[in-house]
């Protein structure tokens, strides 16, 4: 059993409903336990065109190794309709494995842990809200990046359930 964040974003379509469904859909996976769930952030778009995107992270435990985790995350990509046509195209759902507890690697078609977690504020700040001090010895504290993403707007959504939902820059 590893414990590992999954990242979520979409900008076409109903993002925030693709992305709930899209989180059900893991949780039916008997290998996949869910742990934690972030709020919805709305986020501008980085180096691509199209409206802003809905992102959420979530923590999950598996029996699944990397490769299995990433070929679950595709079928479900795929099950929603997800394209390809050309790079970061707006999208339906990008599932991406961020962490996966005790493996590293640097391969095109499994990066782990996944290179733009500390770049993108779209990650750290739903990564942060549900583990507010993730550590690992490689890159030290999560939070630290926090500045130098404070420049790419983002804001978190007011969940149904709670009144949560403010500006966060
Ligand atoms: P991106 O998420 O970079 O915008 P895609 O979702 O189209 O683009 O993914 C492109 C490729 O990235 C996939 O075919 C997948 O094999 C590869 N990839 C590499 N590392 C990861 C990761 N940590 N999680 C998900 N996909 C990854
Ligand atoms: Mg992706």
């Amino acid at each position: 059993m590893a414990f590992s964040f999954i990242g979520f974003g979409g900008n076409l379509g109903d993002a925030r409903q693709i992305i709930t469904d899209a989180i059900v859909c893991l949780a039916q996976r008997t290998e996949v336990q869910i742990i934690n769930k972030s709020c919805f952030y709305q986020s501008a778009p980085i180096d691509a065109i199209g409206g802003d995107y809905i992102n959420s992270v979530i923590r999950i435990e598996t029996d699944l190794d990397p490769y299995g985790l990433l070929y679950v995350c595709q079928s479900i990509e795929h099950q929603f309709g997800r394209e390809r046509p050309y790079t970061n195209a707006p999208r339906t759902l990008d599932i991406d494995i961020l962490f996966y507890e005790g493996f590293e690697q640097n391969q095109t078609d499994l990066t782990l842990p996944h290179p733009r977690i500390t770049e993108r504020s779209f990650v750290l700040l739903p990564l942060l809200e549900i583990e507010p001090n993730f550590f690992w010895p490689e890159v030290g504290q999560l939070k630290d990046f926090l500045p130098k993403v404070a420049h790419q707007r983002i804001s978190r959504l007011t969940c149904k359930n709670c009144d949560c939902g403010q500006q966060i820059h």
